[in-house]
């Protein structure tokens, strides 16, 4: 039977085929902040409907205004094209992307994101140089360009697919999202296995949206993860690093954690780091308080990188292998440069970081190695280091973990805050660099212990 067919077909049986219905949920109704709305957005609306196009805010900022968060980055749906939204803001208009094409329109630092409205796949398969699909059934592009109602239920999830009008003031909802945002569920639009297929990510989206909403992912959009997951491995690393960053600097990084593992997504993103999360506690803890920290960081306005997650995420296989190293007979420190090697390289096939964040988190193992040298000089030397304040947090967790006895980071937090003579004298109360080399390496594999082997 011919494939074209075999799809009405099902279409059929699944109740999918015809026109989704509309639900107009007029202003009054809703609790959408319209204040909230910069002025550029209305720039951008007024702009295309003037022009005669229909044009809609979508997606993130009308579900996180429907919830009473202040949404923030403004997507437009529009019926014109890339090319027609250039026309109408020729000088400030960038066209962009392949996989995805969409126009950015610029207002000094700012970027409004402009899409035209998509096509489900129906549709594609008429227009196959404008989509395509890899034999698993994976979206490589989405170029199909279609109406409102095509564009709703192409979405991820009903509460992702809701249009704010800005002409009356409107919510627009083809898909029953408003009335799943005010059940707080996370609901797939369409098929779940055959929607995952077409974009594993948005498995990473599900869990994602699950702890920013505090929503409960919908049963039959929560069935077929744990199978699937695997096909996060056909996603490119780089892509993984950006959801990656999205997952955790997102502000609830430790909410994630939990579905990320109970999803069995987590061991495609980290394939090294989830059998240590599993065989020792100590790493599962370090882990959830680097998280939480992350967070409350977040919350009060800190700066956070993800050079520091990424070491502290993987730092329960690097002191496997650093261990492991060491026990072959090869000293501290080379022994810490062939763990870094190989668990850099066997992540890089995952979850890929950039040089700017994957230098920084080699510095962090490196320092590790260096805290316990602590002649007056090396001190002053460490404490110098531009990565010297992130080692001494993952040596504070390390100890907080239970990885290590306490004591080292202690006497951290004091020097840091002693002035010279007192250094001088924390210091000579070791007896700092008299120790031998060997016994500082001695020192060095007995601090790499973890609790339970
Ligand atoms: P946030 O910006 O808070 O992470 P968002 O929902 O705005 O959430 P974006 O990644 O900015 O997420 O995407 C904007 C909208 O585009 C989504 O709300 C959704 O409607 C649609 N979308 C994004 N990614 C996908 C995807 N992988 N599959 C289907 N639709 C998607
Ligand atoms: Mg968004």
């Amino acid at each position: 039977m011919p494939k074209r067919l075999i799809k009405k077909i099902k279409g059929l049986i699944s109740g999918d085929q015809g026109k989704p219905t509309l639900r107009v949920i007029p202003r009054g109704e809703h609790h959408f902040p319209e204040e909230d709305i910069r002025r550029n957005v209305h720039i951008v609306l007024d702009g295309l409907t003037d022009a005669g196009y229909e044009a809609y805010l979508v997606g993130g900022s009308i579900r996180d205004g429907l919830i009473g968060l202040h949404p923030k980055d403004f997507d437009i749906a529009t019926s014109a094209t890339p090319e027609q939204i250039k026309a109408v803001f020729p000088r400030n208009c960038r066209l962009i992307g392949r996989r995805f094409r969409l126009a950015h329109v610029r207002f000094g630092r700012e970027i409004l994101e402009v899409a035209t409205f998509r096509a489900g796949h129906g549709k594609a398969e008429d227009n196959e140089h404008h989509s395509a699909q890899s034999e698993e059934g994976m979206l490589l592009r989405d170029n199909v360009f279609g109406t409102l109602d095509e564009d709703a239920i192409r979405r991820d999830f009903t509460a992702n697919a809701l249009y704010y009008r800005h002409t009356d003031g409107a919510v627009l909802d083809f898909v029953n999202g408003y009335e799943d945002i005010r059940h707080q569920t996370l609901r797939l639009i369409g098929d779940p296995e055959q929607r995952y297929r077409e974009d594993p990510v948005r498995m990473l989206r599900a869990v994602r949206f699950a702890a920013k909403l505090d929503f409960e992912i919908e049963t039959k959009t929560a069935a077929p993860i744990r199978e699937l997951s695997e096909l996060l491995g056909l996603i490119p690393p780089a892509r993984l690093f950006e959801e990656v960053l999205k997952l955790f600097l997102g502000g609830y990084a430790q909410s994630v954690w939990p579905l990320m593992l109970e999803y069995d997504l987590a061991r495609w993103l980290f394939p090294l780091s989830v059998p240590e999360v599993n065989d020792n506690a100590g790493v599962q803890t370090m882990i959830e308080l680097a998280l939480r920290n992350t967070d409350n960081r977040l919350a009060e306005g800190k700066p956070v990188t993800p050079a520091f997650l990424f070491a502290v995420l993987l730092w329960g296989p690097l002191q496997k292998e650093w261990l492991r190293a060491q026990e072959n007979g090869i000293h501290a420190a080379p022994a810490l440069q062939k763990a870094i090697q190989k668990v850099t390289a066997k992540q890089a096939q995952h979850t890929s970081i950039p040089k700017r964040f994957g230098l920084p988190m080699r510095e962090i193992w490196e320092l590790q190695g260096r805290l316990d040298q602590r002649s007056p000089k090396r001190c002053e030397s460490l404490v110098q280091h531009p990565r010297f304040r992130a080692a001494y947090d993952l040596l504070l967790l390390r100890e907080e973990a239970g990885e290590i006895e306490p004591g080292l980071g202690e006497w951290w937090t004091r020097y840091q805050e002693a002035d010279t003579d007192e250094r001088e004298k924390l210091c000579q109360g070791l007896g700092g660099s008299k120790k031998p080399r060997r016994r500082r390496r001695y020192k060095n594999r007995r601090r790499s212990t973890p609790p339970n082997s």
